[in-house]
């Protein structure tokens, strides 16, 4: 009788993982998680069927193999947990620790036969069938404990309450079989509705608990997802700078912060000299080469409040508050410097060289439309004027 009240129990809260474990295969993608699912099922499915049968069939397969295929149930079932929590398992050495004790209760059964008339040692049998429950239940609770980030979701405060009740039976069951007549397992016996009760509850906590962890990777996944799109959307691939969207992102704190503090804000055009030559003569592998490079030697002389994108092509943008436009001068001629003397293409003695605009942001301004513009327009000039120079836009000679 007591088997098979356990066994519909066992039944029932199968169905209801199964249940809840299709949705979480069918929704996320977490390797190996429904196989060992179906695994831990079919396996404690197979034990227990074994278990009901006692009295029927040799004891060496309703207890012997009974025992074994339900701890290793167990252990794959809690494998499939730490796979959906993404928490560490324990350790190989742990794990090959829980192997052995596993092996050893399984052997102490063998060696403990409980056939009738041999009550005495029926119990070092049942203690022997609780310890590597007991024990992963407690590895598992630990893990949780270290591995789970702070605060805990619902679902993992549910599998981890799961856990500790599965705990907490196991103790008890093995302490009051330890002090009882051994006739009848204590917490299971007919009649015992606290650990019925006890049982489904876990089944409860532990199918909550998996929906809703479900629900919580998928909503993490789903940001994550969102988040990378969102920063392809305002990152140049090629050199890794924001583009000019990143730039009209940072519009309002930047004009914003100067508009605040009375700072200047100057704005600078950068373009590449004949970039369009130096991709028709080494190839256009070369050619990004040298944008890469130029984006890194534009970074490298600016601080780290400055802003540099990719504004499209061969021309970078450079947004320096707090910067007025003749020290922006200087740091133009730097870069102009660098990039001159750098050996960015494959034959020694050939430079590659840059243009360099510079503007600043009027006090009425609102966007850095206009400033890029003037920016752009003074650029120009720079090249007219034989390139490899910075040029100021007129409205910034005629402030000075
Ligand atoms: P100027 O000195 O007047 O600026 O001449 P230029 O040749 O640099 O200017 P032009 O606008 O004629 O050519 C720009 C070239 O930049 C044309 C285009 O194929 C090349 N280009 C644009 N984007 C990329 C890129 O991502 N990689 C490479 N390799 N080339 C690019
Ligand atoms: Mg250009
Ligand atoms: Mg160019």
């Amino acid at each position: 009788m007591q088997n098979r009240t356990l066994f519909a129990t066992t039944a029932l809260q199968l169905m209801m993982l199964i249940v809840v474990s299709i949705p979480a295969w069918a929704k996320l993608n977490v390797s190996g998680f429904l196989s060992r699912v179906v695994t831990a099922t079919v396996t404690l499915v197979l034990g227990l069927a074994l278990f009901a049968h006692r009295g029927d069939l040799p004891s060496v397969l309703t207890v012997v193999v009974a025992n074994a295929a339900i701890i290793l149930a167990h252990q794959v079932w809690l494998d499939a947990l730490y796979r959906l929590c993404a928490i560490d398992r324990p350790t190989r050495r742990t794990e090959a620790l829980i192997a052995a004790a596993s092996l050893a209760s399984v052997a102490a059964l063998w060696a403990f036969d409980a056939s009738p008339g041999q009550l005495l040692l029926a119990k070092p049998r049942v203690v022997a069938s609780t310890l590597p429950f007991l024990w992963s239940g407690v590895l598992w609770n630990l893990a949780l404990y270290r591995g789970a980030e702070r605060p805990w979701t619902l679902g993992k405060r549910y599998l981890a309450w799961a856990a500790a009740i599965a705990v907490t039976l196991n103790v008890a069951r093995a302490a009051l079989y330890l002090v009882s007549d051994g006739t009848q397992d204590p917490v299971m016996a007919g009649g015992s509705f606290a650990a019925i009760l006890l049982v489904n509850l876990m089944g409860v906590f532990t199918a909550v608990g998996l929906i809703m962890e479900v629900e919580t990777r998928a909503r993490t996944t789903l940001i994550h997802a969102n988040d990378k799109l969102v920063t392809a959307a305002v990152t140049d691939p090629l050199t890794g700078l924001g583009n000019r969207r990143r730039l009209e992102q940072m519009t309002d704190a930047l004009i914003g912060a100067s508009r605040r503090n009375d700072w200047p804000i100057t704005v600078m055009m950068l373009d590449i000299d004949h970039f369009k030559r130096i991709n028709d003569q080494w190839g256009h592998a070369v050619g990004d080469a040298v944008l890469c490079a130029t984006a890194q030697h534009c970074a490298n002389n600016l601080r780290d409040h400055d802003v540099l994108v990719r504004w499209g092509g061969e021309e970078f943008s450079l947004v320096l508050p707090r910067c007025d436009a003749h020290a922006a001068a200087l740091v133009a001629s730097r870069i102009l410097a660098v990039i001159r003397s750098a050996p960015l293409l494959p034959v020694d003695g050939q430079q590659v060289t840059a243009s360099i605009g510079i503007a600043t942001l009027h006090p009425e301004e609102s966007s850095f439309t206009d400033a890029i513009h003037r920016a752009d327009c003074a650029m120009y000039r720079a090249k007219s004027a034989g390139r490899d120079r910075h040029e100021f836009h007129p409205t910034v000679v005629a402030a000075a």
